[in-house]
């Protein structure tokens, strides 16, 4: 059977460019960067080159990259550094927004019981914020700004240059996590004034298990792991060379095509909410205007996500209900809410991301699955009966 991959904000399809550059540092470069021999010393050359790229990618300087596991680890690594200088200054508040990913909001959760305070910025109901929320949220003790670049469940990009401007005039360390952003959209945290940044090679055709945060010249940051002196220090453990290469180059590659590529899928996107939109009683969640190129996400009235999802993958389709951290559990997205939806339509919801892979005969493949597959799930529903015999008002007109 055929098989339609539309989950590429869960995770993406390791390039082919990709795979073949990282060989060679399995086969034959495989020394250790820390070691003096001639063997380490050209492993530490591909770390050089890979840190140059992307510290190039985003105008910041190779000294103030650092390599991870990825988005995960750069993200608790950003905001427990940015908390340890608060507390040495006697500052325990913290704003971010209620739509952050887990790796944020979790970490924020922590700080909560070291006595600091957050502030979660609700989010408007197109998906986003606004700087003059993030100002009016500062307060003298505030040592962090926490706001996503763009979405992984509604795609929205936020005003980062805006809240960026901000946060440098107020002194407050600004941290973006970028993982969604980074290689789909331009990057600049001098023009964007980002103090700290996340990103994640599984996001842009990269190896899983790798990426980088980016810190301004000037902040500390804190060790999550005891260990030796790598990454000057920064971040102890023998350097996963093959994927930090993988990285790097899945970071060129995807520059190297963006507008293009940014075209095309702005393309099918936009012929994928045409098509989802026409199915009665549904709603596109997020901006249509300022979001990711490939992302689609859209509520049904009257259905229960999880079915949809398994009767698509019958028909060959991957899609997601939401974030892929919570599939799986019954809880309704923490996005979906944050952007008001109401716990019956938020569980009706479908993500829908895209590469440059797929095609049109596909999108509109999957716009027949989807209105066929939400036609079959109301018409065994009990709640659609009722709202169809008014017994209930619809809440998506
Ligand atoms: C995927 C993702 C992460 C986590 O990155 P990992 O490399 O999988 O740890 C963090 N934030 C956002 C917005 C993401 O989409």
């Amino acid at each position: 059977m055929r098989r339609i991959y539309l989950d590429n904000a869960a995770t993406t399809k390791t390039s082919k460019t990709v795979i073949k550059a990282t060989l060679p540092y399995m086969e034959e470069i495989y020394g250790n960067p820390s070691s003096l021999h001639s063997a380490g010393q050209k492993a530490a050359e591909a770390l050089a080159n890979a840190r140059n790229t992307v510290a190039a990618y985003l105008d910041a300087s190779e000294r103030e990259i650092t390599f991870t596991s990825g988005g995960s680890e750069a993200d608790n690594q950003a905001i427990l550094s940015a908390a340890a200088i608060g507390v040495r200054k006697g500052k325990k508040h913290v704003v971010s927004t209620a739509f952050e990913h887990h790796a944020v909001l979790h970490t924020l959760e922590k700080l909560k019981k070291q006595g600091f305070e957050v502030t979660l910025l609700p989010v408007s109901e197109n998906g986003l914020i606004t700087a003059k929320q993030v100002e009016n949220a500062i307060r003298p003790d505030t040592c962090l700004v926490t706001v996503m670049y763009a979405n992984n469940e509604i795609g929205t990009i936020q005003p980062i240059a805006e809240i960026g401007a901000v946060c440098r005039e107020k002194g407050v360390i600004f941290h973006t996590d970028a993982v969604q952003a980074v290689g789909h959209l331009p990057i600049d945290v001098q023009r964007e004034n980002i103090d700290m940044l996340s990103l994640s090679a599984h996001k842009f055709h990269g190896p899983k298990g790798v990426g980088a945060l980016y810190v301004r010249k000037g902040i500390p940051l804190t060790g999550l792991i005891e260990g030796g002196a790598q990454e000057r220090g920064k971040r102890a453990g023998t350097e996963n060379i093959p994927a930090i290469v993988g990285m790097a180059v899945a970071l060129e590659e995807a520059c190297k095509n963006r507008a293009k590529s940014s075209e095309k899928l702005k393309k099918l996107r936009d012929m994928l909410i045409d098509g989802l939109s026409k199915i009665p009683h549904s709603v596109l969640n997020g901006d249509r205007e300022k979001r990711l190129p490939a992302n689609v996400s859209f509520c049904f009235e009257g259905i229960e996500g999880e079915s949809l999802l398994l009767l698509l993958d019958d028909k060959g389709i991957c899609a997601s209900s939401g974030s892929a951290c919570t599939s799986g559990s019954l809880d309704p997205s923490h996005v979906l809410l944050a952007i008001g939806r109401v716990h019956d339509i938020a569980h009706g919801s479908l993500r829908l991301t895209l590469s440059e892979e797929n095609t049109e005969e596909e999108i509109e493949y999957t716009i027949e699955a989807v209105k066929e597959v939400v036609a079959y799930l109301r018409g065994m529903s009990p709640i659609w009966r009722d709202l169809m015999n008014g017994k209930k008002e619809f809440i998506i007109k």
